[in-house]
Formats: structure tokens, C-alpha cells, sequence
């Protein structure tokens, strides 16, 4: 496997400060990890190779559901998962199962609704990066109890690592979007989810037949982060008029002078392609909106 995300570094500290810290602990956590990752991008990349304009279409329709399920779904039974995925062409039941693992029936399980699955330890419930998302005090509205019994599964380490936990405010920002399609659909005409399987994470198409392409990121560290930009993938129907890197509010908020630090940093990323987070990219929206209705652009 190649080197580790940071997220993965850093969880793996954590899980090595409170186990025994043998080396043999750490290979054997690293490697299940990347198992678990490998699952999940073997789907991917089979999905990509959909070679018909029918099936790709399918291909990106089953990966829409796929996705959204795993991260809205971190606790499920294979009977939620039959019931879901039954049709699906491109995706299999057991490739699905195999992302899961089964829960204790006797045991109480915990869930936020702001970073996934949480883990109790000594009486505290814990997430998965507690600078980004640290407060899990079990009356709080966002903390939620899943009542341990037979067949409940919880997704996979490496999923959560990965997929999950940067997945839900990529997914409140979709969602959020899509609001404000319903409210303006004369002006915000589409919003595209993972288009072109993932090539980027959002695409807007605007009533002046402008696009926008949106990549979400949620990296607590911006130095990092800015190493990896390149501009986003533009060719054929993922063609846009604007790009955006557009980063979590929780990681903005953590770190001072985040979007700036990117900026200044990411040396292989084009000039044009924009740096904002989530709070300020919603309101460069609304404010598009209003400029396409003071036209009258319909
Ligand atoms: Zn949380």
C-alpha cells in the first residue's frame, strides 16, 4: 500500500496509546485498514469501467446509492442492506456485507450524527478525531443510542477512516444544495452528486449554463492538505466555468488562517481554482442566485 492518510496516522497513535504498542499491533491495524479500503475502492474502480453510455449511467446511479448508503448507514442489518441494493447490477449483496461487521447483542452502541460511530472508552464516548468533533456527552441531541441485538452491523474501520467520516458534511452540503435547488430552481438548474464516479464531489449548473465543480475536503491540517491539490478533472460532461476546493467548516474553524495557508501553499493548484470553506461557498451560491435574478436569466 502506498503511504498513509493523515487521518489514518493520527488514528493510529491513538489507538496505539491505548493498546499495547507492540509493533505487531500497529502492522496488523495498518494492514486491516487498507483491506478494508481496498474493498471499498476495488467497487470504484470496477465502476468505472462501464464502458456503454446505458451502463455508465447505471454504474453512476448504483454508485450515488452505494455511497450515500455507507455513510448514512454505519450501523444497518443485512436485511436493510437486501432490501436497498436487491436490484443492483453493478454491485454485489456480499461486496456490500463484506464492508460491515457484525455487533455484540448485548451490548449498547453509539452513533453522532456529526462524525459516525463513536466508541466508549472508560464511560466516554469517543469519535474518530476528537479535534474536529470532541463534545459526545450522551444527552446531547446529536448523540444517539443503537440498542446492540443480533444481526446489527457497524461499517468497517477503514470505511469509517476514509469514506465516513469526511462523507457527512460533504453529504449536509449536497443536501443543503439541493434546499436551495428546490427553492430557486429557475436559477440553480442541477446538482450533481460525485459526477463522472467521483471524479469530483458536486457539480453546479447554473440557469446562465455556467458550471461549478466542487471538491470537498475535511483534512484537519492545512499544510497537508495543500500538498495534494491539483486542478479538479474537467474533460467531457465534468467541463466547469469555476472550481472550487471547498473545506469543512469544523477544519476552518480549527486551524487559523486554514483557507489562507492553502492558498499560499498548494503550489501545484491553478490559480483559478478557489479555496473557500463550506460557510462561505453557501453564501457565494445564494449570492449567484440573486445576480441571475436581478438579470432575469431564466
Ligand atoms: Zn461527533
Amino acid at each position: 500500500m502506498g503511504t498513509l492518510s493523515e487521518e489514518a496516522n493520527e488514528y493510529l497513535t491513538e489507538i496505539l496509546l491505548e493498546k499495547d504498542g507492540s509493533l505487531q499491533s500497529v502492522s496488523t491495524i495498518i494492514k486491516q485498514l487498507a483491506i478494508d479500503n481496498q474493498k471499498f475502492t476495488r467497487i470504484l474502480d470496477r465502476l468505472r469501467k462501464a464502458d456503454t453510455k446505458e451502463s455508465l449511467e447505471k454504474a453512476q446511479e448504483e454508485y450515488i446509492k452505494f455511497r450515500r448508503f455507507i455513510i448514512e448507514n454505519q450501523y444497518t442489518t443485512p436485511d436493510t442492506i437486501r432490501k436497498t441494493f436487491r436490484r443492483s447490477k453493478y454491485i454485489s449483496l456480499e461486496e456490500i456485507g463484506e464492508l460491515y461487521e457484525e455487533c455484540e447483542a448485548d451490548q449498547d452502541y453509539w452513533y453522532c450524527d456529526r462524525c459516525g460511530i463513536l466508541t466508549k472508552k472508560n464511560g466516554q464516548l469517543k469519535g474518530l478525531k476528537a479535534r474536529l468533533c470532541g463534545n459526545h456527552h450522551q444527552e446531547l441531541n446529536y448523540v444517539r443510542k443503537i440498542k446492540g441485538e443480533v444481526g446489527l452491523l457497524q461499517i468497517k474501520e477503514g470505511i469509517r477512516q476514509r469514506v465516513c467520516f469526511p462523507g457527512i458534511p460533504e453529504l449536509n452540503l449536497y443536501l443543503a444544495l439541493e434546499e436551495i435547488k428546490t427553492e430557486h430552481n429557475n436559477y440553480l438548474k442541477e446538482v450533481r452528486l460525485y459526477p463522472g464516479l467521483d471524479r469530483y464531489d458536486i457539480q453546479l449548473c447554473f440557469s446562465d449554463y455556467k458550471v461549478w465543480a466542487i471538491d470537498f475536503k475535511d483534512v484537519r491540517n492545512p499544510y497537508k492538505l495543500a500538498k495534494n491539490l491539483k486542478g479538479l478533472y474537467g474533460e467531457g460532461s465534468l467541463q466547469y466555468d469555476q472550481s472550487f476546493y471547498v473545506i469543512s467548516d469544523r477544519c476552518v474553524d480549527n486551524y487559523p488562517d486554514y483557507t489562507k495557508i492553502v492558498k499560499e501553499e498548494a503550489k501545484q493548484l491553478p490559480k483559478q481554482t478557489q479555496v473557500i470553506s463550506d460557510k462561505v461557498f453557501k453564501q457565494k451560491v445564494t449570492e449567484k442566485i440573486t445576480q441571475l435574478q436581478k438579470l432575469g436569466n431564466v
